[in-house]
Formats: C-alpha cells, sequence, structure tokens
C-alpha cells in the first residue's frame, strides 16, 4: 500500500486560506430519506447520477403551492391563477439565473432527455421547411454533418441518430483516449465545412471528467455550426454560466439537482430559440388560431405548448436556492475532496480498474469501474446487502463502455450530502467483493 495523503473535508481552502469546506452531516438533516435503513445497515446513498435525493425545503415547497395557490397558470383571470402564475414566472426566473440566463432564455421540458429531443425534432422541422424565414439556417441538408462525441448519454445520441436518418445528414463522432478524456486533434479534423451541429456532455455520466467545452465551443464557431450541452451532470456540481460558456442550446434535469421528477430546462441564446421552429404544438404556445393556421408565441412559450409541470417548476427553484445558499463552489471542492478519497482507496483494490482515470482532469464525484472476475451486478448487489446504493449497467451509454471492453460498470456518484464516512464504507465494502465471489 502506498501512503498517499487521504483527502479529508479540512484540505480545502480559498483564495485568502480560508476553509471552504461544508458542513455535510449537517446538510443530511435537510435530506430525512438519508437516515433510512437498508438492509439492516445505514443507507450510503452513492447513486446521485442517476437521481438526486430531495431536501425537505423543496418537498414543503411543492407541497405549499399545491395547499394554498394551485391554479392554472397564464389562464384564469382569478386571484389564485394570477399567483400561481408569478410563482411559475418566478421560479422560471430563479432557474434561468442559476444557469446565468435571462428568464426568456428559458424553457421547462419534463428533463434532458424531453430538452435534446425538443432541439433536434425542431432542427427537423426547420429542415422539412417549417417555421419562420430565420429557421432556414437551423435546417440540415443530406450530406451536412452532426458531430456528437463517442462518450455521450444515449439521450445526447440516439435523437442525433434519428435527426440524421430524417435529413440524410450524416452523424459523426468524436473519439476519447483511453483515459477518458476528448480526442481533440480528432476534434478539430471532423468539425469542418459541413458541420451544422456540435453536440456534447459537460460532464461524462460515466467518467465524471468536465469536458474541453471552449475548445468544442471555438471550433463549432469556426464553422459556425450550433453547439447543444448537455448540463445534466454537470448543473448540480459546478458553477454554472451557459452565455458565459458560450454555447447555443444546453439541457438539464431537475431530478439530479435535488429537485422534483417531471422538470427540466432547456437554455437557448435569444437568436437560436427565435430561429428554431416549435416541436409541440398545442395550447398556450400560440396568438392566433383559424382553423387552417396559427401564429406562435415567442420564447420561452413557443416550446411550451400544453399543460407545464408547475409544482415542480416552483419545487425546482426552491432547489436551485437550496443549492446556491450552500454554494456551488463549496459543493464543487466537497465534492472533489470526496471523489479524490474515494480514487486514493479505489486503486489500492487488487483488481478494480476505474474507468477515465485521467490525471489532472476537472472532476466531479464520480468514479466508474470494473470488478475483474465479477460482474457488475453482482457487485452492485453485495454492496446493496450492505445497505450501499451504487448504479450497475452501462449507465446509458453503452458505446463508451463498449469503448473499454465491457457491457457494465459499477458507479458511484456523490452529492452535496455525502461524507467521508460514506465513503469508507463504500471503498471497505469494494474491498471485500473479489474475496466474497472468490475472483
Ligand atoms: N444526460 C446525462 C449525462 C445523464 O446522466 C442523464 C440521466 O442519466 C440524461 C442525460 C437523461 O436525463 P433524464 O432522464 O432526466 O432526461
Amino acid at each position: 500500500m502506498t501512503s498517499a495523503p487521504v483527502p479529508t473535508a479540512a484540505a480545502t481552502r480559498d483564495a485568502a486560506g480560508l476553509p471552504v469546506t461544508l458542513d455535510a452531516a449537517r446538510l443530511r438533516e435537510d435530506f430525512p430519506i438519508l437516515a433510512e435503513q437498508v438492509n439492516g445497515h445505514p443507507l450510503v446513498y452513492l447513486d446521485s447520477a442517476a437521481t438526486s435525493q430531495k431536501p425537505l425545503a423543496v418537498l414543503d415547497t411543492e407541497r405549499d403551492f399545491l395547499t394554498h395557490a394551485n391554479a392554472a397558470v397564464h389562464r384564469g383571470a382569478h386571484t389564485l391563477a394570477a399567483e400561481a402564475t408569478e410563482l411559475f414566472e418566478d421560479a422560471r426566473a430563479t432557474v434561468a439565473g442559476f444557469v446565468g440566463a435571462r428568464p426568456e432564455q428559458l424553457v421547462w421540458t419534463s428533463g434532458a432527455t424531453m430538452g435534446l429531443n425538443l432541439i433536434a425534432y425542431s432542427i427537423g422541422n426547420a429542415s422539412a421547411g417549417s417555421g419562420a424565414p430565420a429557421s432556414a439556417r437551423l435546417a440540415l441538408r443530406p450530406g451536412d454533418e452532426i458531430v456528437a462525441t463517442a462518450i455521450e448519454h444515449h439521450a445526447n445520441l440516439l435523437p442525433w441518430q434519428e435527426l440524421a436518418r430524417r435529413t440524410g445528414a450524416v452523424l459523426r463522432h468524436i473519439p476519447a483516449h483511453d483515459d477518458g478524456t476528448l480526442d481533440l486533434d480528432a476534434a478539430a479534423a471532423l468539425i469542418g465545412a459541413r458541420t451544422r451541429i456540435v453536440a456534447f456532455t459537460h460532464v461524462s455520466n460515466v467518467l465524471g471528467i468536465v469536458g474541453p467545452v471552449a475548445e468544442l465551443v471555438a471550433l463549432a464557431q469556426r464553422v459556425g455550426a450550433l453547439t447543444v450541452m448537455d448540463a445534466c451532470q454537470s448543473a448540480p456540481h459546478l458553477p454554472l454560466d451557459l452565455p458565459a460558456l458560450g454555447v447555443d442550446l444546453a439541457v438539464f434535469s431537475g431530478h439530479k439537482m435535488l429537485g422534483p421528477y417531471g422538470v427540466g430546462a432547456l437554455y437557448g441564446r435569444s437568436d437560436v430559440l427565435e430561429a428554431l421552429p416549435p416541436f409541440l404544438t398545442g395550447g398556450s404556445m400560440i396568438t392566433t388560431v383559424t382553423l387552417d393556421e396559427a401564429e406562435y408565441l415567442p420564447p420561452p412559450q413557443r416550446f411550451e405548448a400544453g399543460t407545464q409541470p408547475v409544482g415542480p417548476a416552483i419545487g425546482l427553484a426552491a432547489a436551485v436556492r437550496y443549492l446556491q445558499r450552500v454554494g456551488l463552489e463549496r459543493i464543487h471542492a466537497h465534492e472533489g475532496m470526496l471523489a479524490e478519497r474515494m480514487r486514493a482507496a479505489l486503486v489500492e483494490i487488487p483488481g478494480i480498474r476505474l474507468l477515465g482515470d485521467a490525471p489532472n482532469a476537472e472532476r466531479v464525484g464520480l468514479w466508474s469501474f470494473d470488478v475483474e472476475g465479477v460482474h457488475a451486478h453482482d457487485a452492485g448487489q453485495y454492496l446493496d446487502a450492505l445497505g450501499i446504493a451504487v448504479r450497475v449497467g452501462h449507465h446509458c451509454a453503452a458505446p463508451l463502455h463498449a469503448r473499454y471492453g465491457v457491457t457494465a460498470s459499477v458507479r458511484a456518484s456523490t452529492a452535496l450530502y455525502n461524507t467521508t464516512d460514506d465513503v469508507d464504507r463504500f471503498v471497505d465494502a469494494v474491498a471485500g467483493i473479489r474475496p466474497y465471489f472468490g475472483a
């Protein structure tokens, strides 16, 4: 065993030398589920990349809304409807502000998957000639190219496969090095005159590595391609300023960032949203309608046909305020410390192979790994029996797993409420997996 220093909560200091640690033990009181016993053991929840737990502030906010202010937004002329509309639009402003955007740049969706499909379908509609004259600049023609990375979640891959099929465009992929970082030389060679869309994740849900956003945006801008970023795994874990990153469109999911299920958001640069034709049509997104045609509202309402997830959106705003109160810098430092502590222990366990162990990469608190001689599902069951919740499988990134020669891995992912005790219990348990299975 080497004697590398084990990161602790006290290891991180800000520029003034002050500790920037957060008190995870104290935060846990806000998440009653974390006090549950699972299989006779106190729960160690290390599956926040799949879905995060929700603090009381979020549960209470949603219930208060439904108890005291519930009404149809944007429609009724009565007092309750006005109050509900105000809360709903305030929530939009809060969530938009969280990512550095203006309210009209934030469209409610049901989650990241819907956001990415909305973009791809809307571009498909522009390609079929629908939308305002400005939509033509987003249209794809046969032979145009969509470039995605080879490490994407299926949610940022399949919509592009479908769009390519519908338009005759060609889908190409930026490969990754063995250490999980993207091959930027290959990206520079791939992104060229025919490239119309460059789609990439901010943080990989398998590797935990923060991607080279500035470099990808620069390569795309050089050829006038649209950039689409999946911010699912960054929004809850690090400060996010989407306009400053320069991306054209980005998506994230509420349930992964302490918020409710069924709500997420699409951010868009104003001129891009203006040019995008709608994906869904129906009530609440029009100015005028005749039996033969309709005129659509400007963004964001143009993309919000039908009844919206009002309570969840108001709950998501409460989640965002919670994250902001704790502080995203502090959360990022805390989770980075947990990730380092986890790594330091995992690399000492024989037969554990980390996926994407890039030296010096900026990361969030997440590791996926292969256990030699033990199937990931067996490893997951062993951990579950000890009260430890992790994700096993391909984490909706089958091509990336194939790249590493495996069909499944074990993924442990942290959030602001995880402690060094969680990490220690987890790595102690991982050390027991191979001996238990006789591997
Ligand atoms: N993108 C990434 C990187 C993810 O991790 C996930 C969820 O696992 C998604 C997209 C899809 O999110 P949702 O299922 O909330 O739409």
